[in-house]
């Protein structure tokens, strides 16, 4: 039997933390297997998607800008993908390319994880309408929140909540009016992120209820300005770090046989690898 191969697709790609996890994996059970990053340009996405058998690759990671294109080179969708829109998983099934969306799941455990019963919360807003936070929404309302969506682009918002009960939209410029219904905040945004210009997110967070808890799925830095103003206002928060970890689990069950766990080991090599804790 050939060693398995999974990999991560993106373009760029070296910013990519999937390497480390799933090559920890690999070595915690023991695994002669790889796990490489691929940096793909879109327009040869579609010629390298097609080839995985022929090179003998057993599925891999989709990341930024391809999680659309993925979605649209499955010949069929599991789990979350269609909810999604997106694909950020994909194996080969009797010569089939085969996508899901782990998001979903990646952030659900994350707060079942961070914040035990988080999910008892009634009304989340959730900044940002893009890839990421079609996950975030269908996660949300698979456990039952209703859901008020603020995009700086009001139409794509409009989109997202678009057929979907329980969920509604606002401008951007009226998210702070929201706040004081809602007792949970979900950063979907991409302000935050190191190196994003002036990266703070602008939200009146004494506006928001003190047993509401608020989680950023921006990871780097781990502790984001938005996570630093909501802890010094005492408010619960969880970091997106979690997210990622998990959405990988399923993708290196199916490439390589075992089910790995989300360990304080594995977290520790990550965080030590973004450079800080909390
Ligand atoms: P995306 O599709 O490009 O969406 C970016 C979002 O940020 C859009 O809602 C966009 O608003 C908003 N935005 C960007 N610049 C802004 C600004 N200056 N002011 C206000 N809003 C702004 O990206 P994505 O795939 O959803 O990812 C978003 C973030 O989530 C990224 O930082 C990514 O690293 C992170 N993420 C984390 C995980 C995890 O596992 N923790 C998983 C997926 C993604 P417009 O629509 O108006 O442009």
């Amino acid at each position: 039997m050939p060693e398995p191969r999974a990999f991560v697709v993106g373009h760029p790609i070296s910013h990519s933390r999937s390497p480390l996890i799933h090559r920890h994996w690999l070595a915690t059970h023991g695994i002669a297997g790889a796990y490489d990053p691929l940096d793909v340009a879109p327009p040869d996405l579609g010629r390298f998607l097609s080839g995985l058998a022929a090179a003998g690759l057993a599925g891999g990671n989709v990341t930024l800008p391809h999680k659309e294109a993925a979605f649209a080179a499955a010949s069929r969708h599991a789990g979350d993908a269609v909810a999604a829109g997106a694909v950020n998983t994909l194996w080969l099934e009797d010569g089939q390319l085969i996508g899901d969306n782990t998001d979903v799941y990646g952030f659900l455990a994350n707060l079942d994880e961070r914040a035990p019963g988080w999910d008892s919360r009634e009304t989340a807003i959730v900044l940002g309408a893009g890839g990421a936070a079609r996950a975030v929404v269908h996660a949300l309302r698979q456990r039952g929140l209703a859901v008020v969506i603020a995009n700086r682009t009001r139409a794509r918002a409009d989109e997202l909540a678009a057929g979907r009960a329980g969920v509604t939209t606002i401008d951007w410029d009226r998210r702070d009016e929201a706040l004081a219904a809602s007792d949970l905040l979900v950063n979907t945004t991409a302000l935050g992120l190191e190196g994003h210009g002036t990266n703070a997110l602008p939200v009146d967070l004494a506006r928001l209820r003190d047993d509401a808890l608020v989680t950023d799925i921006v990871y780097t830095p781990l502790i984001t300005p938005l996570l630093a103003a909501a802890r010094a206002r005492g408010l619960a928060i969880v970091d997106g770090l979690g997210m990622l970890l998990h959405q990988a689990r399923p993708g290196f069950a199916r490439w390589f046989g075992v089910e790995p766990a989300v360990t304080p080991r594995l977290r520790a090599l990550v965080e030590a690898d973004i450079g800080g804790g909390p």
